[in-house]
């Protein structure tokens, strides 16, 4: 094979890459910070750090302009981010975070749209209590964020669960496997003593090396024909394909990605790109190589433009699949036929293989908590109690009731109606297929306000979805409050993205499948506009539309928007 020669970016290395050199592989001062007792933070150095130890600092910002007042430091907590590869957790791991949460956190949990669980809230002093407790219940929080391959997420697919549970072991063994091997974590969180002398590099960090990757890398695998976990908007997406209900390999595409700056036009969401096929067992092999493409090519100097999407851009998607084969030693297969039909979650009861059931349950904004009424979190606790299966994460920040033998059906199913949990059935579609980031109070790069306002703009669309017989219809609706794009906003048929409190963009045109990205169609418009606007869009679509047409499609043919189906296109 011919070996190709590509360049790698000149440029000084970001203060980010700096703080990696320096930290003697993620240690940086954290321990020391952790104990200092003054100040409820820490460094900002050790908060970089911090993330590929899936935490970092936060303060809740409702609270910052009286404690300013009061000459008080920033009401600081650490978000926690647990990984759980393809979602999947125990009912006794489920009842260890929920405990957690009410211990030490803020008394929810968040249902990441990476199926990771996230507990907000843990004050400084409580840290490494908290972490012990998650790891003596066989999880971690080890690269849930940081330069890293990020938890893997894969479809938790309760139609075809024999496929499910081997995608999921490919995505555990891909999670696992790429996981930074440097024993910070353990030293830091676990009391681990550190070995005597200086191993090498390669000893130490043989895939990352000492600075990691140039930014956060995201992995997930789809089960056609649901893309639930947004396979494009990947940085490696895997898409199985089934053969006589046999996994026979996956589709590689690379280089998807969300984030992007406000008026940045050189950042961009962008789909990922099939480039072919491999077998189950090249996965890993696969996955590995990639990631050191990105790690020897990706930009280190502008974190704005170092996700792999855009190395991808700059060498070219060819280029970077040349690379990838002489890295390999052997070439991908041509990609195999697939057909995705939605992004969105099936909800309710349905039945698995050997007797086993799933109920898919609708989180409203993912966020596991009591509220009035409505005891979801007590609710979700007394089945743990009793239910012998699993839970499952979906992408779309749902939760799975999994695996519930059919002896236990009726109880569980007793449990549900006590409670009132819901499959969303008596709610709009619309509201089904919303999801938000958690935005304000606690993210520091919130520009407006997500999960917390997203329900109440609902309830007002849902008006609208009335008038004009549409509350059957699934539109997907996404919303987060930065354009670093955690609920995946440009991969909804309606996305906004916060721009300054109470204003968003809008856009439209994504489609129902998640194969075409969205397009800006108002900028920095209010609920007033926003209403104002979708009550003639969705008229229009409710009177106008072909038969099956969706929302997304429409806006397209209709010439609303135009279509995007690549990221180099979004801002035209
Ligand atoms: Fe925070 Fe932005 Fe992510 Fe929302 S999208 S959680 S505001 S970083």
């Amino acid at each position: 094979m011919v070996k190709t020669i590509l360049k790698a970016l000149d440029g000084p290395l970001s203060d980010v890459e700096r703080i990696k050199q320096e930290s003697n592989y993620l240690r940086g001062t954290i321990a020391e910070s952790m104990e200092e007792p003054i100040s409820s933070g820490i460094s900002d150095d050790d908060n970089r750090l911090m993330k590929f130890h899936g935490s970092y600092l936060q303060d809740d910002r409702d609270l910052r302009n009286e404690r300013q007042k009061q000459k008080l430091e920033p009401a600081y907590q650490f978000m926690i981010r647990v990984r759980r590869p393809g979602g999947v957790a125990t009912p006794d791991q489920w009842l260890v975070l929920d405990e957690l949460s009410e211990k030490y956190g803020n008394g929810t949990l968040k249902l990441s749209t990476r199926q990771a669980f996230q507990m907000h809230g843990v004050l400084k002093w409580n840290m490494k209590k908290t972490l012990q407790e998650i790891n003596g219940a066989l999880m971690d929080t080890i690269a849930a964020c940081g330069d890293v391959n990020r938890n893997v997420m894969c479809n938790p697919n309760p139609y075809q669960s024999k496929i499910h549970g081997e995608v999921y072991e490919w995505a555990k063994l891909l999670s696992d496997r790429l996981l930074p091997r440097t024993r910070a974590y353990h030293e830091i969180w676990l009391d681990e003593q550190k070995i005597a002398g200086t191993p090498d590099v390669e000893e130490i960090e043989p895939m990352y090396g000492p600075l990691y990757l140039p930014r956060k890398f995201k992995i997930g695998i789809a089960v056609p024909p649901s893309n639930d976990i947004d396979v494009f908007s990947q940085d490696i997406g895997l898409i199985a394909i089934v053969e006589n209900d046999k996994l026979i390999g996956f589709n590689v595409a690379l280089g998807g990605g969300m984030g992007m700056t406000h008026g940045d036009k050189k950042t961009y969401p962008q789909l990922a790109k099939v480039i072919g096929f491999c077998t189950p067992d090249q996965i890993y092999e696969l996955a590995e190589k990639v990631i050191t493409i990105q790690r020897d090519y990706g930009n280190r100097s502008n974190r704005s433009n170092a996700r792999f999407k855009y190395t991808v851009d700059r060498l070219g998607l060819q280029t970077v699949k040349k690379e990838l084969e002489d890295r390999l030693g052997w070439s991908l297969q041509g990609a195999k036929p697939f057909h995705f039909d939605h992004n969105g979650d099936r909800y309710g009861w349905v039945e698995g293989v050997e007797g086993s059931w799933h109920f898919t349950l609708f989180v409203e904004g993912g966020r596991i908590a009591d509220v009035g009424d409505y005891q979801l979190k007590t609710g979700l606790r007394e089945i743990a109690k009793i239910h012998t299966g699993d839970f499952r994460l979906t992408g779309n920040q749902n939760l799975v009731i999994a695996n519930v033998s059919s002896e236990q059906k009726n109880e569980i199913s007793k449990l549900i109606d006590q409670y009132g949990l819901t499959d969303g059935k008596h709610l709009s579609a619309l509201r089904r297929s919303s999801m938000a980031c958690v935005s304000l109070p606690t993210c520091g790069l919130a520009m407006a306000e997500a999960e917390r306002y997203l329900p109440a703009l609902l309830d007002k669309i849902e008006t609208i979805v009335d008038e004009n017989g549409l509350r059957d219809d699934e539109i997907t609706i996404r919303m987060t409050g930065c354009p670093n794009g955690c609920a995946r906003h440009a991969l909804g048929e309606i996305g906004f993205i916060g721009k300054s409190p109470g204003k968003y963009n809008m856009y439209l045109g994504a489609s129902f499948d998640g194969s075409r990205l969205s397009k800006m169609y108002r900028e920095n418009i209010g609920e007033e506009e926003i209403l104002k606007e979708l009550r003639v869009l969705l008229s229009r679509y409710a009177k106008e539309r072909e038969l099956g047409e969706h929302f997304g499609d429409f806006v397209i043919r209709a010439g609303v928007v135009k279509a995007t189906i690549d990221g180099t296109n979004f801002h035209e």
